[in-house]
């Protein structure tokens, strides 16, 4: 690995999809950027299914290629299943807009990530892998650079023009700004599992993403296929509903939600569960503000509202590319200043505002 530089352009904090792709294009545009991702990768992250607009920054990304040649399964639809069973027809994306994109791909998130990362590096961005960001360091209101613990375990001060926050749900800056405004509707939580063995559709159906609701509509489960014949399966509902009075026993919540489900319990019953239950809460919430004098948030770092519509890694991977087009702008003119990275902020938003699912809001 590459030794730690004390200056760069441009400083990425986090290896996510968002921060691969602000990387990647940045090194695209010639702009010298390091990326400094905490964990050693392949590791694990959840958000399994993508949506066919991802395809874009994908392919900008050069990915397309190697995701088709990839063992990711394809995935062609959605499907909904009502809380009495009744099964929605399935939602074909290529009926919608018949393109190359309508295909899209359901992935094993270690594995993605690690290949979006990676490519960012073979296309010229400086990665360095087990090395924790503890601070973005800042000369009165603007960024200058940022402190990180090298994998030497050495702490490091690396300055840098413009510091890109992408460190998902961690936020370091919109904690450290103190820019997050938590959504009051949107109070949910999550478990989820992974099963080997269980009911898969055929043919064109096989990589459909399924949802289904709960009984008496209090949560809906996601039941997504992944390769080597694995299944992603977990809920989502309201964070009272969910936690509130029913223990620590997170398996057992699970269980107790299968129950109000036959459709999801019919369909794992020739399955077998293959991993511990994972939980997570209050992941809902946005920043007040998306760019300030030196520094950029994006993906989750910026915001994540519902995983209902599978638009995390969508969102993630265009905000990191709208950034990215802005900060080699705001690099190759010596303007750094908030207004000129704050371009991004409107883009994003003017961009998806029209593709957006009825009553999803953006950002
Ligand atoms: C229950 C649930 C289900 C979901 N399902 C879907 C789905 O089906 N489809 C979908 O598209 N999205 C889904 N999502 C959302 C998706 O997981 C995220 O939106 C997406 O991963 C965001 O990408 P990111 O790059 O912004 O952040 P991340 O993928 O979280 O990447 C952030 C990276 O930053 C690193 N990092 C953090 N702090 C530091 C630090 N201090 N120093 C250095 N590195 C650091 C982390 O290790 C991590 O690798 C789901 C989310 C939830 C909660």
């Amino acid at each position: 690995m590459a030794a730690i530089d004390r200056y760069y352009p441009v400083v990425v904090i986090g290896g996510g999809p968002a921060g691969s792709a602000a990387a990647s294009i940045l090194a695209q545009h010639g702009v010298k950027c390091a990326v400094f991702e905490r964990e050693r990768f392949p590791r694990f992250h959840i958000g399994e299914s993508l949506i066919p607009d991802t395809y874009f920054t994908l392919k900008r990304m050069k990915l397309i290629p190697a995701l088709q040649r990839s063992h990711f399964v394809k995935k062609y639809s959605v499907q909904f299943v009502a809380d009495d069973g009744r099964l929605s027809a399935p939602f074909y994306f290529m009926q919608h807009r018949p393109h190359e994109s309508s295909q899209t791909w359901q992935v094993l998130r270690s594995e993605f990530d690690q290949l979006l990362l990676y490519s960012a590096a073979e296309q010229g961005a400086q990665v360095h892998e087990g090395c924790r960001v503890s601070d973005v360091l800042f000369e009165g209101s603007r960024a200058v650079g940022i402190r990180v613990t090298g994998c030497d375990g050495k702490v490091h001060e690396v300055r840098a023009d413009v510091v890109i926050d992408a460190t998902g749900q961690s936020s370091l800056l919109m904690h450290k700004l103190q820019l997050k405004v938590p959504d009051p509707v949107l109070h949910k939580g999550a478990i989820w599992t992974y099963y080997q063995g269980a009911y898969r559709d055929q043919g064109q159906d096989a990589g459909a993403t399924v949802v289904l609701q709960v009984e008496g509509k209090k949560g809906w489960f996601w039941y997504i296929p992944l390769h080597h014949d694995v299944v992603s399966v977990g809920i989502t509902a309201d964070f009272e509903y969910l936690f509130s009075g029913r223990g620590v026993d997170h398996g057992k919540i699970f269980e107790e939600e299968l129950q109000r489900c036959p459709a999801v319990r019919d369909r794992l019953a020739s399955g077998r569960r293959i991993t511990r239950h994972f939980a997570t809460r209050d992941f809902s919430y946005r920043s007040r503000q998306a760019a300030g004098d030196g520094w950029l948030l994006v993906g989750d770092a910026l915001g994540f509202l519902d995983p209902l519509y599978s638009s995390g890694v969508l969102l993630a991977l265009k905000s990191g590319e709208l950034a990215a087009d802005a900060v080699a702008e705001a690099i190759l003119s010596g303007d750094t200043r908030s207004d000129r990275l704050g371009k991004m902020g409107s883009g994003f938003r003017a961009r998806h505002a029209a593709d957006a699912p009825p009553g999803m809001r953006i950002l």
